[in-house]
């Protein structure tokens, strides 16, 4: 047992970063030095700017990564049925315990002991006994009664100060609310018209939210437009009692642990969070955990041991993206909150290989993987941890082989090589994959290919050992998915036994 840990940290992170970009990231200098800290995904908040700020940031972005090696993917996040409060005229109203207060859904300012909300329904939602929790959790309220139209009374159990648009989360109410907003509608075609990568929905109840909003994009999308892959955002608890068929109707999913926390006790969450990343890995769809990673950087330069330890429990788990949301959206230290994470990644990642946790894991129940690729995949893992590879290429049309050998965990880093440029992009989210972009007439020799690559990333030595996923019968009619171990060519450079970084 040795408690020096200055090797043991991967050159090549594993889990992927997603970086929420607000006021504190938006401007180019500090987007380019996101994209070289290490983020592999930008977040686009829809719960807060409109079309044009969102366009501007979207064409920025795009025009900031064109040309990268290793593809940074976008985000746009739609807000879903969020009940915020309205607005204060002196910006914010305090609620003291055991007063009474009426919430209204007229289209008024607050004062004191009224609170606005624009959720219409709110007050044929609510019943007497009801809890209203305010601003994350931090105020409670007890519904005492409704007059079934716009008024609410209620006591305030704890206490604070409420400001302008704060969130109201009714914990075991079933909202009357459809979970695809007129808001999220329109957010949606106009997030699939600028091209975005990923569109992930908030406050997912059901599959059919899911299908639903892939419906409206194809109904909004032409036959030959690529459409975003869709994630769900799991925060609600009628989402966890739908998880399988959510998964199902998703391309991917994200632990909001946000509004989570507050939906359900917090105790609740780790092990919630546990269960899906687990469930999501089964079902071959990648995963984010999200929110108050590195809360404490939003002011400070250097996080909380909890905070990283938190890092350390989603990657040991099994995530294939972290996220940050106000620590690189409005955060004072965006920059070194992802190069925070980066570290603490790359060195628990680092240690989770030298004990044997890749390479070596059943996974893959997804009955939507095509068994060739999942019987490839689990080969793929287990001979990159037998044979020390340093990389594993894999030849992907759609992504849906470098998906499958994804969710293995193998012990070497993924290199997917794709033609087509939105198939490369998407690749982002996922776990230890670099994907690069080649052309059409690359493919002629795929062994060839795949040497190259991995020699132009460093990530091979003469001597080591390369494996390729390839379609030996690539042009031709029939289908021959092969596994291959390649040797890259030259002398053997000697490695000490203990440098575990394949990269
Ligand atoms: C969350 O609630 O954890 C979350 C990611 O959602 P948002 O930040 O959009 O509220």
């Amino acid at each position: 047992m040795s408690f020096d840990l200055s090797r043991v940290a991967l050159k090549h992170r594993r889990t992927r970063i997603v970086a929420t970009v607000g006021p504190a990231s938006a401007s180019e200098a500090v987007l380019r030095r996101l994209v070289d800290a290490g983020v592999n995904v930008f977040r686009l908040n829809f719960s807060h700017g409109d079309h044009d700020s969102h366009g501007a940031l979207y064409s920025r972005i795009r025009a900031i990564t064109a040309g990268v090696a290793s593809p940074v993917a976008i985000l746009a996040d739609l807000c879903g049925p969020k009940i915020r409060v309205g607005y204060f005229p002196d910006g914010a109203i305090a609620l003291t315990p055991g007063t009474t207060i009426t919430i209204t859904t007229r289209a008024v300012p607050g004062a004191p002991g009224l609170i606005p909300s624009e959720y219409e329904p709110l007050a044929r939602d609510v019943k007497p006994g009801d809890r209203i929790l305010l601003a994350d959790g931090a105020m409670t309220l007890e519904v005492s009664g409704t007059d079934g139209v716009s008024e609410i009374e209620a006591l305030v159990i704890h206490g604070g100060k409420l400001s302008d648009r704060k969130g109201m989360n009714l914990p075991g109410v079933a909202l009357s609310t459809p979970s695809l907003t007129d808001k999220d509608r329109r957010d949606a075609r106009f997030a699939a018209a600028l091209g975005v990568d990923y569109l992930a929905l908030s406050f997912v109840r059901s599959a059919q939210d899911m299908t639903d909003l892939r419906t409206l994009l194809e109904a909004c999308c032409g036959p030959d437009d690529v459409q975003p892959h869709l994630i769900a955002k799991i925060e609600k608890p009628e989402a966890l009692r739908d998880i399988d068929g959510i998964l199902a109707a998703s391309d991917a999913i994200m632990v909001a642990r946000g509004d989570l926390g507050v939906e359900l006790p917090p105790e609740e969450v780790p092990i919630i969070q546990q269960e899906l990343v687990a469930a999501a890995v089964l079902a071959n769809r990648p995963v984010i955990v999200a929110t108050q990673m590195l809360e404490s950087m939003i002011e400070a330069p250097r996080p909380t041991r909890a905070e990283v330890s938190d890092i350390a429990w989603a990657a040991a788990s099994g995530a294939d993206a972290v996220m940050l949301s106000g620590e690189t959206a409005a955060g004072r230290y965006p920059v070194e909150s992802v190069e925070t994470m980066d570290r603490v990644l790359r060195l628990v990642e680092g240690w989770q290989w030298r004990h044997g946790q890749f390479g070596g894991l059943e996974r893959l129940r997804d009955d939507t993987a095509r068994p060739v690729d999942r019987a490839l995949s689990r080969a793929t893992a287990s001979l990159s941890r037998d044979l020390r590879v340093r990389a594993v290429v894999v030849l992907t049309g759609t992504g849906r082989t470098a998906r499958a050998v994804s969710a293995h965990r193998p012990a070497a880093p993924i290199v997917p090589l794709c033609t087509d440029q939105h198939v490369w992009r998407s690749l982002a989210l996922f776990w230890g994959c670099s994907p690069r972009l080649v052309s059409t007439e690359d493919l002629d020799n795929q062994p060839a290919l795949a040497l190259r690559v991995v020699e132009k990333m460093q990530l091979a030595p003469p001597g080591s050992h390369v494996l390729m996923v390839w379609d030996t019968a690539y042009g031709e009619r029939h289908w021959a998915p092969t596994v291959t171990v390649l040797e890259v060519p030259g002398t053997p450079v000697p490695q000490p036994d203990d440098v575990i970084d394949l990269g």
